[in-house]
Order: C-alpha cells, then structure tokens, then sequence
C-alpha cells in the first residue's frame, strides 16, 4: 500500500522514449511524482527510439511534452532541471540488436553510481511485436538477471488472443519470473476504480448486499464521444471487444463480481480476481446471438460539425467488418452472481465520454404507497463515476417537499471534487509508483489475461468469420445500435447514462 516511504535507487528504461504515449502519460506521471516527493532520492531515466536525439535535445522535447500534458500545468524550471538531470537518450533499433550495448552500458553506469539494491525498470512502451525482441535482448545483454531488482512493465494489448498471450507468457515465463511481470491495465491505476475495493471492503454497509439476494444486475459502461482518428490503421485490428472488453471492462467487472480478500496482498486480490473469469459462463452459439451486439459508426454529427463514419476515417477497410461498439451480457455462475446479468458496453462516437458502473438494486419486497405517490418510482442504485466525473452516488427515493406525499429518486453523492481538494494523480502515476515499489496488485498476472482471453475468444471468432450484414448500425453522436437497447430492454432493464452537466 501506498505511502511516502524511501525506496532503493531507481533506473527507467523507457523503451518507446519518443513516442505518444511517453510524451503524454509516462513522461508527465514520473514528473509529478518528482515533484511531490514520490521518486527515490537517486533515479535515472533512460529514454530510448531511433529518433536522433542528444541528451539535451531529449530533456527539451520531453519538457515541451510535460508542459502540455502535466495535469500540473507548466513545469517550474528549477524543479524541472533537477528532475531532467539524470535524465538520458540512448538511441536504440529493435532492428540492431547490437545497440542494446550502448543501454546495458547506460545501465551498468548509473547501477554502479547508485550501488547495490539499484532498480530497474524496463517499460515496454512500444508496438506489442516488439515486446519478444526487447525481452530476448535485455536477457541477452544479461539485464535481468536479478530477480530482485529488475522488472519489466507491459503496455496493452497483452496478446492478440488467446494463443498470442499464451505464446507471451510462455516467452516471458523462460526469461522473467512472474513477480518481475507488470501487465499494465492503466484502468485499475484510476482513483475511483481503486476505491471499489475500498467502498466494498472497507465499509460494512455493502457488503451484506453484495449479492443476487439484493442486486438485480450490474452495468459496465465505457463510452467515448472521439472516433478512432489517426488510429485506424491500429484499431482495424484490433475492435471494440479486443480493445476494451477484454481487458479494461472485464477487469471492471472483477472488482465488482470478486470475493472479499483475506488481506490486500497483491496475489491474494489476484486470484480473487481471476475465480471471477473462472466462474464466468462461457458463450455457446447461442449465447453469441442473443448476448451480444456489434455496432460500427456512420457518419454524422458532432456538435455540429460533420464527422467521417468509421469506413472513412484514414487507415480503415471501405468495407471494413470492424466493430466500434460492443455489448455483450455476462453470467458468473457461481452462489453470488448465479442468474444476474452483467452487461458490459463499449463504444466510439457515442453521444458522451464517460466510464460508469451501475449496481441496480431489486424493488423492495412489499409497495405501502400508491401508484400516485410513486410515479416517478426507481429502485436502488449505485453509481460508480470513472470518468469524467469522478463520484460514487447512491439512489434512493425520498419525500419530495411538500404537503404531498409524492416519492422522488434524489442521489446522495461521494463527490471527489467537492471533498477533497487538489488534483487526484493520475492512474500512469499510482502504477508507475506501484511498479517502483514492487506492488503488483493493480497489475494483470498471467493467468487472468489468459482467462479473460478464453472467454471472449468464440465471440471474436463468430465475429470474425461472420461479416456483419448490418454495418454500419449506428450514427455518431448515438447510443449505439437498436440491438444494443432490445439485448437489456428484452430483461426488463435500460442503459443507465449519468446526465452530464453540459449537456441537456
Ligand atoms: P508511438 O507513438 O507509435 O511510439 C512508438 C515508439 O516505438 C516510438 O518511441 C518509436 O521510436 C519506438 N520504435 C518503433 N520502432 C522501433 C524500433 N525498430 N526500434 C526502436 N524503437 C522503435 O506509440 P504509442 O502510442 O506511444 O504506443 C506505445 C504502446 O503503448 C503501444 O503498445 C500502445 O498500444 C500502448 N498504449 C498507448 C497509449 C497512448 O495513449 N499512446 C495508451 C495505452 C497504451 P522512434 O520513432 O524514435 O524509432
């Protein structure tokens, strides 16, 4: 767990130096934890591309980058320079093994500058085909051998499917032990997520109801108002199911379906976590028909500008069979979940960007008031804000002023913003610190990827080989597809949206 304690010296090795998302999540986060005393007294980072760069030209992009993403704003020159003082390039081709020489070199210095018990931290922040390659060199060059003192931090996506994580692990397995192993899932690094665990396990309150007894389903909700933009080329690949549901609303589904932990040992929230794949209903054929939807977006309008379908954006097949949207109902069978759904929904060009998990309570078991008094009657909720809005709200009903007895539902709202002051870091910072402390429970263990992999795989198989007759199925600025209404509205059930303030 968290707190401001001394950690060994501490090596990044930022293999993807120059690329998007050092400049606007990596970059930043170890910044801020610089600045708020969160980084080791002695650390080095070690940005590495085939960009042509010199130390100083680094230190000047990266501070631009900084300057523009900090969610602290502009950096403050003497802090910076104190922070940028052991900062340094090594150019490095994938392609030329041999320049691994020159890392093991930049290494081996500051290993023997900062003495024994020196970290290091390899983070893959490049395309996932190169993620074998860097592992071979770096065992190689003899650069992680100690078990102790060397990790390595994975980006999404962890494997294509099934076979390509397997094939991962396996490959990783022979060079790294599993404590070495950071998957990232950045989404288990933000503030709200990690509060799950704490409104559920540290309150007495939620837990007795934490049950089929007293919950009639749950909804996971991510939705993005963006298109793919220049990421077309990438996301062809990939798909709505792959690039969300797998991973990040799964993982989401976890935190909300697991049993409580005996401690808040990393492996012990892991395999609470993982008997929650283990227990989820894998789809037949028929499952795959009736429990889930694909959706691609059209062209429409957004805020009154006009916006490209899917098939137009740059990168994309003009008959592309690529789903932008996916929901899919879940069951865990096990004594807690047995016969309560779990909708899961994703999408691009959605009418809102936010991240919201809805925990519908059942009615209550006997009705003393008259249909007058509750026409605006709706059973329990728990709201869990992601994003944007970072808030946990309950729904309930109560009395509406009045000398009229008429029933309202008014929510009692944990709102970050309004309770504590200041900004909530990042999750790239809670994850980078977790990594530099050897706190591995915000991070995938092998066996849960794989896990999640094997229950999605036969809905990416029918969807592969079966091309959508229907594309594209929804407009931008939607819900998504009909069918995604009719796969909740058929259990008596609707999407929940939380009514975002500038928006009607
Ligand atoms: P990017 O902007 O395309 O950066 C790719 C990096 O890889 C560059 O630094 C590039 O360096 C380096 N590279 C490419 N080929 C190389 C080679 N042969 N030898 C050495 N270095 C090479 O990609 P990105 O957006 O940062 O994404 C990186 C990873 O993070 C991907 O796996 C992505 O899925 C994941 N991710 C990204 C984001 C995000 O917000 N960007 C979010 C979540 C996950 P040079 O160009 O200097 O050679």
């Amino acid at each position: 767990m968290k707190t401001k304690t001394a950690l060994n010296p501490t090596i990044f090795v930022i293999f993807g130096g120059t690329g998007d998302l050092n400049k606007r999540k990596l970059a930043p986060a170890l910044y801020n934890l610089f600045i708020e005393g969160y980084m080791p007294d002695k650390f080095a980072v070690i940005g590495t591309g085939r960009t042509e760069f010199t130390d100083d030209s680094y230190k000047v992009a990266l501070e631009d980058a900084v300057n523009q993403f900090s969610r602290s704003g502009k950096v403050k020159k003497d802090k910076w320079d104190n922070f940028a003082s052991t900062m340094h390039y090594c150019p490095t081709d994938f392609a030329q093994p041999k320049t691994f020489e020159n890392l093991k070199a930049a290494v081996e210095k500051y290993q023997k500058e900062y003495g024994s018990g020196t970290q290091v931290i390899f983070y893959l922040a490049v395309a996932p085909n190169f993620f074998p390659i860097i592992a071979e060199c770096l065992q190689k060059y003899k650069l992680t051998q100690d078990e102790d003192n060397s990790r390595i931090v994975i980006e999404k996506p962890f494997g294509h499917d099934l076979e390509s994580a397997k094939e991962l692990n396996t490959l990783l397995s022979t060079i790294f032990t599993e404590k070495q192993i950071y998957r990232i899932d950045h989404y288990l690094g933000k503030e709200t997520v990690q509060n799950m665990m704490a409104f559920r396990f540290a309150n007495a309150l939620f837990e007795p109801l934490w049950n089929r007894s007293y919950i009639d389903h749950v909804q996971i909700s991510v939705t993005e108002q963006l298109g793919v933009g220049d990421r077309g080329g990438y996301y062809e690949g990939s798909g709505a199911l792959r690039d969300m549901i797998q991973n990040h609303l799964l993982q989401l589904l976890c935190l909300v379906g697991m049993e409580a932990p005996i401690n808040f040992d990393a492996d012990e929230i892991r395999n609470r976590k993982v008997e929650v794949l283990r227990a989820m209903r894998p789809f037949s054929a028929e499952d795959i028909r009736f429990h889930t939807v694909r959706g691609q977006y059209s062209k429409g309008w957004v805020e009154g500008k006009e916006v490209p379908g899917y098939r137009q954006e740059k990168g994309v097949d003009a008959h592309s069979n690529t789903e932008t949207f996916a929901a899919v109902k879940f069951h865990i069978d096990n004594w807690r979940w047995q016969g309560i759904p779990f909708y899961l929904r994703t999408g691009k060009r959605l009418n809102q960007t936010s991240s919201l998990i809805t925990i519908q309570f059942r009615d209550v078991p006997h009705q003393i008031f008259s249909s007058g008094v509750t026409e605006n009657w709706q059973q329990n909720r728990l709201v869990i804000s992601i994003q944007p809005e970072m808030s946990i709200r309950m729904q309930v009903q109560a009395k509406r002023p009045g000398l009229d007895m008429v029933l309202n539902p008014v929510d009692m709202v944990f709102d970050y913003k309004g309770t504590y002051e200041g900004d909530t870091p990042e999750a790239y910072e809670t994850l980078l610190l977790d990594a530099m402390m050897g706190d591995q429970t915000l991070f995938m263990r092998g066996d849960q990827v794989e896990a999640a992999w094997e229950l999605v795989m036969p809905i990416l198989n029918t969807w592969e080989s079966k091309k959508s007759i229907n594309f594209p199925n929804y407009p931008a600025d939607s819900w998504g597809p009909e069918e995604a209404e009719a796969l909740i509205a058929r259990d008596g059930f609707h999407w929940f949206n939380l009514p975002l303030k500038n928006k009607d």
